[in-house]
């Protein structure tokens, strides 16, 4: 075998299975206008996940960048313009045409009751997102503290309001928090605590053109989180 055709067996950083490996970007190069950051944040992933989250990017930089927040971002609006309206037109993006045919603001109630925001899109996929966010959080929670979240850990994905995203975030700075990490001007950035007692339990914002506030929480399997009992890192 050459030096070249050998792929090493590493521990992928979503499921955390020991495979033969490729390099992710974390976060989806297509959120980016040209040129590309110099340094992407890239993970350690099995083919079977780097297949499987690929197929969400296009999704989630529909989602983005047609989202009412982001499409006010000048750099969500450009990439609107030069790929989603393409794939558009190509009628390759579902979500694209659906934004574009019916858009309006939809709120959404998640599966446990919450309102999930504003969102420029008439049908919206949750467990789509539910599971796009999953493989954004497991990478970057790999890529700065080399833990790889348990397999059956839950999330709870949230689109924030920015007076939902200004408690959340108040909350972040009332505690200890780790960030916050950029990427890119104006296209990503994120902070996150963990709990000293349980690797599993996260906290995270996650913001998109400086306007699209995400909020994720991760537990172990059947854990309920009670704010006050945490002491987050
Ligand atoms: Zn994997």
């Amino acid at each position: 075998m050459t030096k070249h055709g050998r792929q090493r067996t590493r521990q992928c950083a979503y499921c955390g299975k020991h495979r033969e490996i490729t390099r992710d970007h974390v976060i989806p190069r297509c959120l980016f206008p040209r040129p590309l950051p110099n340094k992407m944040v890239t993970v350690p992933a099995c083919n079977d996940c780097n297949s499987k989250k690929a197929r969400h990017d296009d999704f989630l930089r529909d989602l983005l960048t047609s989202d009412i927040a982001g499409n006010e971002s000048p750099i969500a609006q450009q990439i609107f313009q030069e790929k989603v309206l393409s794939s558009h037109r190509q009628g390759k993006s579902l979500l694209a045409r659906i934004a574009l045919d019916e858009a309006k603001e939809t709120p959404i109630i998640t599966e446990s009751g919450y309102y999930w925001g504003g969102c420029h899109v008439a049908h919206f996929d949750l467990n789509r997102a539910i599971e796009m966010f999953s493989f954004l959080v497991r990478g970057l929670y790999f890529r700065l503290r080399r833990i790889v979240l348990p397999p059956d850990c839950t999330f709870d994905v949230r689109r924030l309001g920015s007076e939902d995203a200004n408690k959340w975030w108040e909350f972040f700075k009332e505690n200890q928090y780790n960030g916050p990490y950029t990427l890119g001007d104006s296209v990503f950035w994120c902070a996150y605590q963990y709990a000293a007692r349980d690797d599993a339990i996260t906290f995270w914002i996650l913001v998109f053109y400086d306007r699209v506030f995400y909020r994720v929480v991760t537990m172990p399997a059947g854990f309920e989180w009670e704010p006050k009992t945490e002491h987050m890192v």
